[in-house]
């Protein structure tokens, strides 16, 4: 006991209350869903970043982490993540085979982690690939897979009943649409780097989806290539 609050003082702008109060702020912003109001709590946000700014982890704010590219700010994954569970309600696990683009330090695949029987994810930088698994080791996290690649190259025989976009492209590219199951939902900031939107793509069939426009948001760009 005595240890815990050693540990809480020392962690001091990463203790509960300071995660309690994102929470408050998310709940303002419009997260309605407890489920994914307690993965914010839960998975400690600090932990994916440097040292020098975790202390700054539970600010509402995406953050940098390396390579010119970002955590995304804790309202996006909670926003993301409740639009594509929002229609099981009752499961333990609502998705059973995720698909993340954008890997980054690895902060939303953990999340999708809790939601998800199985998530793969994917990155283009290999030093954030590293990083991720190292902190998605750190939390013995392990029903995630990390691939390092381009998600424009992706082919997977795997096909989702989720796909999450943590970077935007220009227009969701088919071959990544298509490794989407019937009824399967694909979450994605769509646009350049002035205007995007953050889309929510139903897949009904082979020839047919539904889009619906949730708002406008900003991601880095998808972009082509990896970093070796
Ligand atoms: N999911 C992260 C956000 C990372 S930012 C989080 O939890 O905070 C988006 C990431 O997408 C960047 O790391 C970038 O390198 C990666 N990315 C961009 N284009 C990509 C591509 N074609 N294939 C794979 N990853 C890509």
């Amino acid at each position: 006991m005595v240890g815990e609050i050693e540990k809480d003082r020392g962690l001091g702008m990463t203790s509960m209350r300071t995660r309690e109060r994102l929470l408050e702020r998310l709940s303002e912003k419009g997260i309605s869903d407890v489920r994914v109001l307690e993965a914010l709590r839960d998975i400690p946000r600090h932990l994916f970043l440097d040292e020098a700014l975790a202390s700054r982890a539970y600010e509402d704010l995406s953050l940098p982490i390396g390579n010119q590219q970002t955590i995304s700010q804790p309202y996006i994954v909670a926003r993301m993540t409740e639009i594509l569970i929002q229609e099981e309600r009752f499961t333990q696990k609502p998705l059973k085979n995720t698909l993340e683009i954008g890997t980054g330090c690895g902060y939303q695949a953990a999340i999708l982690s809790l939601f998800s029987n199985k998530v793969t994810s994917i990155e283009r930088i290999r030093s954030l690939h590293d990083k991720a698994k190292s902190n998605l080791d750190k939390l013995k996290i392990r029903n995630v897979s990390l691939i390092f690649g381009d998600a424009y190259d992706f082919l997977e025989e795997d096909k989702f009943d989720s796909i999450l976009l943590a970077a935007a492209p220009e227009e969701v590219p088919e071959k990544i649409l298509s490794s989407l199951i019937n009824g399967g939902r694909l979450i994605a900031p769509v646009g350049n780097n002035k205007k995007q939107d953050l889309v929510l793509i139903t897949k009904i069939d082979k020839e047919n989806y539904k889009h619906e426009r949730i708002e406008e948001v900003l991601f880095v760009p998808m972009l082509d290539g990896v970093i070796d």
